[in-house]
């Protein structure tokens, strides 16, 4: 990082719920990759965030060990960028409370993901859940971060970092950047491929309607081929009245570059027959080689450790700095 000093800083997380889909991909990390040379890379595995569902212990320990490997195998390289586990840099921890005492209970209340998650876990809606964005926030803060590639569903949570943090610096003078999100042209929301009104998720219920990026080219194309269409079959961008093929249309444009309109005319009096197929195996072709990268580095336990080890020295050094800077502003005698 030494060289990159004078960089901008991009951060970013995902939390291991579950397996990466190519939303996760698609969405926020291949938009990472893009970003890596102009910007001093930050990329946390958010274990912390990860329990306000319910986590079976050891589903959390591999899905955090898989996601390490996913970023890696994605181009992402650890010598460029801080890889690290969030739970362990305690400061997110320390820096989430403070924040809390600066977040307010209504506009925590109006987060679409509190209301989303809430009704899909009725008999599970913790105190974890509902001040997740500020766990969010000191993510963002204590890294000095200027932009947080995320998908359009994140876009609230920065929006409401930024509110945070200016609320801080109101009270207490310039302590804290204010971020800004950033979301890919395309992309930014992919469609579950069986529900096409609903995001692909990893903590969807079923995986029939997300693509993981474990899965196999055979069962990609299979899930490609269930994917819902409608009735018209004629392969047109029409986000509105054709959920499913607009969200086909954005995959397979995300995966070759192809334009819409190039889209369009490719697939002109073919149906769906051909383009459904036809994007099943455009993204075989992307994900097969992060796959198959993936479980090479997921074999080699002790490189992956030695990752996140140094990931965790780094990102405390710089979280430190600025958790110091913030107990100090707010009064708090400093420790001998
Ligand atoms: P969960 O179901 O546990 O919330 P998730 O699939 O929504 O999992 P997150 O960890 O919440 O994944 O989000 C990780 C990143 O991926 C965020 O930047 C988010 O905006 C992005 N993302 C998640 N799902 C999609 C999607 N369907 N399309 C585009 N981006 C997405
Ligand atoms: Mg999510």
């Amino acid at each position: 990082m030494e060289d990159n000093v004078k960089k901008l800083i991009q951060y970013s997380a995902i939390k291991p719920t579950g397996s990466l889909t190519l939303g996760s991909y698609l969405g926020a990390i291949k938009n990472w990759c893009g970003l890596c040379s102009e910007y001093s890379s930050i990329f946390c595995i958010a274990d912390m965030h990860s329990i306000t569902i319910r986590m079976d212990p050891a589903v959390l320990r591999r899905n955090t060990l898989e996601q390490l490997a996913y970023y890696i195998a994605s181009g992402l390289d650890p010598e460029k960028c801080i890889f690290y586990i969030q739970s362990h840099v305690h400061e997110h921890a320390e820096l989430s409370w403070v924040l809390g005492c600066y977040s307010m209970f209504g506009e925590l209340s109006r987060m679409t993901q509190f209301k989303d998650k809430s009704a899909k876990n009725a008999d599970n809606i913790n105190g974890g859940l509902f001040t997740y964005p500020v766990l969010m926030a000191a993510d963002i803060l204590l890294y000095n971060t200027d932009i947080v590639p995320v998908g359009e569903d994140q876009r609230q949570h920065v929006e409401l970092c930024r509110d945070i943090a200016n609320r801080f610096n109101g009270v207490y003078g310039e302590t804290f950047k204010l971020p800004k999100a950033v979301l890919p042209k395309v992309g930014a929301k992919v469609m579950s491929l069986t529900e096409p009104d609903k995001k692909m998720s990893k903590s969807d219920d079923s995986d029939a309607g997300s693509i993981l990026l474990k899965d196999t080219d055979e069962v990609i194309m299979r899930k490609f081929k269930r994917a819902v269409t409608d009735c018209e079959t004629c392969v047109r961008f029409d986000a509105e009245n054709k959920k499913g093929v607009s969200n086909l249309m954005a995959i397979y444009s995300c995966v070759t570059g192809k334009s819409f309109d190039e889209i369009e005319r490719e697939f002109d009096g073919k149906g769906y027959g051909v383009f459904k197929p036809a994007v099943g195996e455009a993204v075989c072709d992307t994900l097969r080689p992060i796959r198959e990268e993936a479980n090479r580095i997921l074999a080699d336990k002790a490189y992956l450790e030695s990752v996140y080890a140094e990931g965790a020295r780094k990102a405390s050094q710089i979280a430190s700095r600025t958790l110091s800077k913030v107990y100090k502003k707010v009064g708090f005698v400093k420790k001998p």
